[in-house]
C-alpha cells in the first residue's frame, strides 16, 4: 500500500498560494485491500512533527476523506505547514511522505512600495535593480513579488524559480496576484544583487477583444517586491522595493503577448555601469488589490526538436517542429555583433510556403540583435502558437541541434490516458490533448496563435469535461472561475463573453455565459471538493438571476428570448441568422434550454450546500422554464418542432421533452441523423453532446459511425489532413490542404472545442463516469462504469487517476464476438457496472456467472468494490450485424 499525490487545495506543496482553508487530498494505490478501516492526518509546524498543530488521531476510516479533507486549523502568515497521512486497510497500512504548504502574507501589510522608472517614456522596458549586503548566515528567505505587466526575476544573475509570464493573466482592475519564491539558495553572504526585468504582458500590452487594446489595465511598468531574510542568529532583514532601487534600460526593447519580442543583446543584462542607471519613483497602485496567487506555475513542460529544415518554393528557410505547439523556440547562436535574427511563427504551410495570415494582426515574431557572444536565447515576455518557424538573418548554416521548441503551459498533472485499436482515433485523442495544453496557459484560451488568445467562456464550457478527464484542472479552472466571479460582480451578474474581460463589453450569450454554472458543477463532479461550489455559488446564482431578470422584464414567460447569442457557433446546418456562423438552431431555444439547465444546476448546488429553500426556488424555476419550453417547442402531441441536430441534442440531454414523449424525441433524433446521412452538422454547442447522447439512446452504432467518418465534416477529416491539434472549423482546409475559402483565412488550427468528443470516449466508449449522490459520493468515490463497445473498433482502454484513485476500463472484442472487459476500481471506492444489450446469463465475472446483478430491459447492472475484474459477454447479434 502506498499513499501518493498529496495535494493541498489541489496543488502539490503550494508555496504562497491563496489558501483560506486547507483542503488535503491524496490517493492510495498498490494495495489489494478494498476499504479504509481507519486513517490519521497530522499537521505540524516542523518536518519532524514535534510542533503539531493538528492530529486527528487514528479515527474510523469514514471520518477522513482522501478526496477533500479539511483539518480544522487557523492559518497564520509566512508559515510552512507540514502534513502526513496514515491509512489502515483490512490487512495493510501505509504512511505517506511529508507534504507541505506555506502561507504568504495573508492580511499582513506590505512594507514595499510600487516603483517605476523615473523616466517619462512609458514604452522603454526597464530593468529594476537593487544591491544589498548580507553579513550573517542565512536560514531561509522568501521574495513576495508582483510586477506589471510581467516580470522576470533574477538574483545574483540567475533566474529565480522556473516560472514564466508571472504574475499571470487576471482581471487586473480587480485583483493582482503576487507570487512567493523561496530564495534561500539564491542568496549568498556578502553582496547580493536583484535584477528584475519588466515586460508589457496582458496588463500593459495588447490584450482583449477585436485584436486587443494596448494599456487597457495600465500604462506604467511597475514593481512591488518584498524580500524577507531570516538569519541564523534570529534577525530578519527585509528588502523592500522603494526609491533606493535603480532603473536601467532593459535588453528587451519591445514585448507583447501577440506581437512577440525584440531583444538587443548589446544592451546586456547583469553588466551595467553606474552612468547607465536612472532613479525610480514610487507609483500609486492600490495594494489592496493584491492577493496571494491562484495561478498555477507556467513552466516549460516539455521540449521538442524540429523534425525538418525546409526551403520553401518562395525561398524561405522554415523549421518544422512536427507538432502545432505553444511556447517558443530556444536557440543557440554566436552571430557577430549587430546581426539581427528574426523568427516568425505560423501554424501552416500553404503551397509549401510559410503562411500566417490566420494570425490576423498578431506579429508573432522574435527578433534577436546579437552582441557577438555565444548565447542560448529565448524570449521572456511572450509566447507563440506554431508548428513552423521562418528564420531570417541567420548567419552561416542552420543546425537543427541548435533549436529547441519549448512547450509552455500551466503545470497540471496528466491524469487520463485513452487508447483504441484505431490509430486515427488515437491521433484525434492526441490532438485534443495538445490543443488542451496549448491553450491552458494560465487562462483557458480559445487559441494560442492569433490576436485573440482569450478566455472565451463558451469554449471552456463545452470542453471542461474532456479537460477534467485529461488533466487535473481543478486549481487551474478554479482560478478562472474566481476571475469570472470578479468580473460578474461588476456587471450585476452578467457573465462577459471572455474572462478576464478587458475591453469586451458584451456578454450574456447562452451556452457561453452558462460556464458560470456548468464549470463549477463539472469540477465538483470530477474532483468532489465542495469548496469550488462554495467559492462559486454566488456567481452561479447571480447568473441565473440575471437571465431571470431579462425574462421578468419581458413578461416572465419563463423563456429566455432576444439578446445577442453565438447560437450553435460554427455549425453546418442551414443558417437562420445573417451571420452564418451562428447556426441554424433558434437562439431563443438554445437560450431557454440553458436557462432551464443552469437553474437546475443552481438548485443542485444549493442542495449540496444545504441551502434547501434556495434549492427549491431554483428547482421550481427550472420546472417552469421546462414547461414553457414544452409549450413553445413541442406540439400538443409531443412532437419537437425543431429539426437541427443541436436542437434535438439539447432537448434530450437537458431532459426537456414532455412527460411520456422522451422516447419519441429520441427516435425522431435518430431519424434526423440518418436523414443527415449520418454526418454531423453541429457547432460548439451540439458537438460535445452528439456522440454522448446517441450512445445513450440506443444508437451507439451511429455514434461510432460519426466518429469514424473520414470525409468532411468529421473529426477524422482533419486527422487525415495531418492535423496535430484540433481545428476551429470542420472545413478549414480543402482535401488538397489549401485553406478552403477566404473567410477561413483568419481561422485557428488550435481550438479545443471540437475535441470535446473525447469526453464521450472516456464516458461511453470506455465507460468511466463520475456520479454525484448528493453529499455522499462524488469525485469518483462511486463511479458508473458503462462501456459501450462496438465492433467497428477492436479495443479501447482508459486509465484515469481520479481523485479517489486509479480507475481503468479496457475492452477488447475477440474473434468469437465476445467482449473481454477489464475493470479496476481504486481502494475505498466502488462502482456500478452497466453493460448494455446483453443477457444476464451470458455475463461472466472472473470466470463465474453473476450472482448479484439485475437485468433491466436489455441492460445488466451490478456493483463492484475496489479491485480488478475480468468480465466477458457476447456482443449482441445486432451489433455484429451492423458492423
Ligand atoms: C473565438 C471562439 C469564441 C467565439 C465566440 C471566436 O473568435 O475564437 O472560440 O467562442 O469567437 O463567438
Amino acid at each position: 500500500m502506498k499513499i501518493t499525490h498529496l495535494k493541498t487545495n489541489h496543488v502539490s506543496n503550494p508555496l504562497g498560494f491563496a489558501i483560506d482553508k486547507p483542503i488535503f487530498s491524496w490517493i492510495v494505490e498498490d494495495t489489494s485491500d478494498t476499504v479504509q478501516i481507519a486513517a490519521r492526518v497530522q499537521v505540524s509546524l516542523d518536518s519532524e512533527f514535534e510542533d503539531i498543530v493538528f492530529d486527528s488521531g487514528k479515527v474510523d476510516g469514514s471520518a477522513i476523506d482522501n478526496i477533500a479533507y479539511t483539518p480544522p486549523i487557523e492559518l497564520r502568515p509566512y508559515q510552512r505547514y507540514f502534513w502526513k497521512v496514515e491509512i489502515w486497510g483490512e490487512t495493510e497500512t501505509a504512511e505517506s511522505e511529508i507534504a507541505w504548504f506555506e502561507t504568504a502574507k495573508m492580511d499582513d501589510t506590505w512594507q514595499a512600495s510600487w516603483i517605476t522608472p523615473a523616466w517619462d517614456n512609458n514604452q522603454i522596458h526597464p530593468t529594476l535593480l537593487k544591491e544589498f549586503d548580507i553579513a550573517n548566515e542565512i536560514k531561509s528567505a522568501r521574495a513576495y513579488i508582483c510586477g506589471l505587466g510581467l516580470y522576470h526575476f533574477e538574483l545574483n544573475a540567475e533566474k529565480v524559480g522556473d516560472e514564466y509570464l508571472t504574475p499571470y493573466c487576471n482581471a487586473y482592475d480587480q485583483w493582482m496576484q503576487y507570487q512567493t519564491f523561496d530564495i534561500t539558495e539564491n542568496l549568498k553572504l556578502g553582496l547580493n544583487r536583484i535584477e528584475i526585468m519588466l515586460g508589457n504582458g496582458w496588463y500593459k500590452g495588447r490584450y482583449g477583444s477585436g485584436g486587443g487594446v494596448a494599456e487597457y489595465y495600465g500604462n506604467r511598468f511597475a514593481l512591488l517586491c518584498e524580500i524577507r531574510i531570516n538569519l541564523a542568529n534570529g534577525d530578519e532583514i527585509v528588502i523592500n522595493s522603494d526609491t533606493s532601487w535603480q532603473a536601467q534600460k532593459s535588453p528587451v526593447v519591445a514585448s507583447d503577448i501577440f506581437d512577440g519580442e525584440v531583444y538587443d543583446a548589446r544592451i546586456g543584462k547583469n553588466k551595467l555601469s553606474d552612468d547607465e542607471l536612472s532613479p525610480v519613483k514610487t507609483i500609486d497602485i492600490e495594494t489592496h488589490l493584491l492577493e496571494a496567487r491562484r495561478s498555477l506555475p507556467v513552466r516549460v513542460m516539455d521540449v521538442l526538436k524540429p523534425i525538418a529544415l525546409l526551403h520553401t518554393p518562395d525561398g524561405e528557410t522554415v523549421l518544422d517542429m512536427g507538432q502545432n505547439m505553444t511556447g517558443w523556440l530556444r536557440f543557440k547562436t554566436n552571430a557577430p555583433a549587430g546581426t539581427e535574427i528574426k523568427l516568425q511563427f505560423g501554424e501552416l504551410l500553404q503551397g509549401g510556403n510559410f503562411f500566417r495570415e490566420n494570425l490576423r494582426t498578431a506579429k508573432a515574431e522574435y527578433i534577436y540583435i546579437a552582441d557577438g557572444t555565444e548565447a542560448t536565447i529565448e524570449p521572456y515576455f511572450t509566447f507563440f502558437g506554431f508548428r513552423y518557424v521562418k528564420i531570417t538573418g541567420w548567419v552561416g548554416d542552420i543546425n537543427l541541434e541548435d533549436f529547441t521548441g519549448c512547450v509552455v503551459y500551466s503545470d497540471m498533472d496528466t491524469i487520463g490516458e485513452i487508447e483504441t485499436s484505431n490509430d486515427k482515433i488515437n491521433r484525434l485523442i492526441k490532438n485534443t490533448f495538445w490543443s488542451q495544453i496549448d491553450n491552458f496557459l494560465d487562462i483557458p484560451m480559445d487559441c494560442p496563435q492569433r490576436d485573440e488568445r482569450l478566455g472565451w467562456t463558451g469554449d471552456i464550457q463545452v470542453f471542461s469535461g474532456t479537460a477534467s478527464f485529461n488533466m487535473d484542472v481543478m486549481a487551474f479552472l478554479s482560478k478562472f472561475a474566481y476571475d469570472l466571479e470578479k468580473e460578474q460582480s461588476k456587471l450585476g451578474g452578467m457573465v462577459p463573453h471572455i474572462v478576464p474581460r478587458a475591453n469586451q463589453q458584451d456578454g450574456a450569450a447562452a451556452a457561453w455565459a452558462d460556464v458560470a454554472t456548468i464549470l463549477p458543477w463539472t469540477l465538483y463532479e470530477f474532483y468532489g471538493d465542495i469548496g469550488v461550489l462554495e467559492q462559486q455559488f454566488d456567481s452561479m446564482r447571480a447568473w441565473v438571476d440575471y437571465v431571470k431578470s431579462i425574462d421578468d422584464s419581458s413578461g416572465s414567460k419563463r423563456l429566455w428570448t432576444g439578446g445577442k447569442h453565438f447560437g450553435d457557433w460554427l455549425s453546418l446546418d442551414e443558417p437562420l441568422y445573417p451571420d452564418v456562423r451562428r447556426g441554424g438552431t433558434p437562439h431563443d431555444f438554445i437560450a431557454s434550454a440553458y436557462y432551464c439547465y443552469s437553474s437546475r444546476l443552481v438548485a443542485q448546488t444549493a442542495k449540496v450546500l444545504e441551502k434547501h429553500e434556495i434549492s427549491e426556488t431554483y428547482e421550481r424555476l427550472s420546472q417552469e422554464i421546462k414547461s414553457a419550453i414544452q409549450q413553445e417547442y413541442f406540439t400538443g402531441d409531443g412532437q419537437f418542432i425543431l429539426s437541427t441536430q443541436t436542437g434535438y441534442l439539447l432537448a434530450i440531454f437537458m431532459n426537456l421533452a414532455p412527460t411520456g414523449y422522451g422516447k419519441q424525441l429520441e427516435s425522431d433524433f435518430i431519424t434526423q441523423i440518418k436523414k443527415d446521412g449520418v454526418y454531423l452538422r453541429t457547432g460548439f454547442v451540439g458537438t460535445p453532446l452528439l456522440c454522448r447522447v446517441l450512445s445513450n439512446i440506443g444508437a451507439n452504432d451511429l455514434a461510432y459511425q460519426l466518429l469514424l467518418n473520414e470525409d468532411n465534416p468529421s473529426w477524422l477529416y482533419a486527422v487525415n489532413l495531418g492535423a496535430t491539434t484540433i481545428w476551429e472549423r470542420w472545413n478549414a482546409l480543402n482535401p488538397d490542404g489549401l485553406i478552403s475559402s477566404k473567410n477561413m483565412r483568419s481561422h485557428s488550427f488550435n481550438h479545443y472545442a471540437y475535441g470535446s468528443v473525447v469526453e464521450w470516449l472516456y464516458r461511453d466508449v470506455c465507460g468511466l463516469n463520475p456520479t454525484v449522490d448528493v453529499n455522499e459520493s462524488v469525485g469518483f468515490r462511486h463511479a458508473l462504469i458503462a462501456p459501450k463497445p462496438h465492433p467497428s473498433i477492436q479495443s479501447a482502454q482508459a486509465r484515469y487517476r481520479s481523485v479517489a484513485g486509479y480507475y481503468q476500463s479496457a475492452w477488447q472484442i475477440d474473434k468469437a464476438g465476445y467482449v473481454n472487459l477489464e475493470i479496476s476500481i481504486p481502494f475505498n471506492a466502488s462502482a456500478e457496472i452497466i453493460l448494455s444489450d446483453v443477457n444476464l446469463s451470458d455475463v461472466t465475472l472472473d470466470g463465474e456467472n453473476l450472482t448479484d446483478a439485475s437485468q433491466i430491459a436489455t441492460n445488466v447492472s451490478f456493483n463492484l468494490n475496489a479491485g480488478t475484474y475480468r468480465i466477458t459477454y457476447p456482443l449482441s447479434e445486432n451489433k455484429l450485424f451492423q458492423s
